[in-house]
C-alpha cells in the first residue's frame, strides 16, 4: 500500500514537478490549488485515499495556508510539512508551534524534500519503503528513477501521463493493479470511474511497447479487474 500525500501549493509548475517527483517515489498524490480545494480534499477522503503526509504552501489564492495547518491540527496529527516563499525570522519557529513537523524555503531541491518527508513519516512511526524503480525483461528494460525506457536497446518516448502509468504497473510488478487503483493513482481520486482512460492509454503503451499489441507479453488485462506487468523472471 503506497502513502498518501495531499499536496498544496498553487503555482501550476511547481505543483506539477513536485507531483510528478513524488509518484516517481512511489507516492500517492492527490493536489490542491487553494484552501478551498485542500479543504474539499481533506474532507472527502476515504481510508482507502487517506493522507499520511501534507506539503502545504503558505501563499495561496484564498487565503494564508497557515489556516488550513490550525484547521488539521485540531483533529489530524498527520505529519504536515510547510513549503514556503518567505523566509522571514520567527516564521520557522511560530509554525513549528502550531504543528508543523518542517519547514522548507523556496526554491529547494526534490531531494531535500524527499528527505525530510521520509525523516517526518519515520519521526510519526511511517517507515517508507523505498520504491520498485527497475524493471528488466527481455527485451524491456524500464528504469523509472532515471525516466528511462528501452525497447530491444532502442529509447521509448513515453507521455507523462504514459508513463506514470507504466511507473504504477512496474511498482507492482507481477501482480494485478486494479483499475480503480490505477486511475486514483495516476489520473487522481476525481477520475476512478474514468475506465476509458485505461483502455486509451493502456492500447498506446502497448503499441509502444509491445512487439504484437494485440497479443501483449508484457502489459496483461485481467478481465473486469485490473492490469498487470508480468513478473520479472
Ligand atoms: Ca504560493
Amino acid at each position: 500500500m503506497s502513502l498518501g500525500v495531499l499536496l498544496v501549493e498553487d503555482d501550476k509548475d511547481l505543483r506539477s514537478t513536485l507531483r510528478q517527483a513524488l509518484i516517481v517515489e512511489g507516492y500517492r498524490v492527490a493536489a490542491a490549488a487553494s484552501l478551498a480545494d485542500a479543504r474539499a480534499l481533506w474532507q472527502h477522503t476515504t481510508p482507502e485515499q487517506g493522507f499520511d503526509l501534507v506539503l502545504l504552501d503558505l501563499g495561496l489564492p484564498d487565503g494564508d495556508g497557515r489556516s488550513f495547518l490550525i484547521e488539521l491540527r485540531t483533529q489530524s496529527q498527520t505529519p504536515l510539512i510547510v513549503l514556503s516563499a518567505r523566509h522571514q525570522d520567527g516564521e520557522k519557529v511560530q509554525l513549528l508551534d502550531l504543528g508543523a513537523d518542517d519547514y522548507l524555503v523556496k526554491p529547494f531541491g526534490v531531494g531535500e524534500l524527499l528527505a525530510r518527508m521520509r525523516v517526518a513519516l519515520r519521526h510519526r512511526g511511517r517507515s517508507v519503503v523505498a520504491a520498485v524503480t527497475h524493471y528488466v525483461q527481455d527485451p524491456l528494460e524500464i528504469d523509472i528513477a532515471r525516466h528511462r525506457v528501452n525497447r530491444a536497446g532502442v529509447e521509448v518516448h513515453l507521455t507523462p501521463t504514459e508513463f506514470n502509468l507504466l511507473a504504477r504497473l512496474v511498482r507492482n510488478a507481477g501482480q494485478v493493479v486494479t483499475h480503480r487503483q490505477l486511475l486514483l493513482d495516476v489520473w487522481g481520486p476525481e477520475f476512478t470511474e474514468h475506465t476509458h482512460y485505461l483502455r486509451l492509454y493502456m492500447g498506446q503503451l502497448r503499441a509502444k511497447l509491445e512487439a504484437d499489441p494485440a497479443q501483449p507479453h508484457f502489459l496483461l488485462t485481467e478481465p473486469g479487474v485490473g492490469y498487470r506487468l508480468t513478473e520479472p523472471p
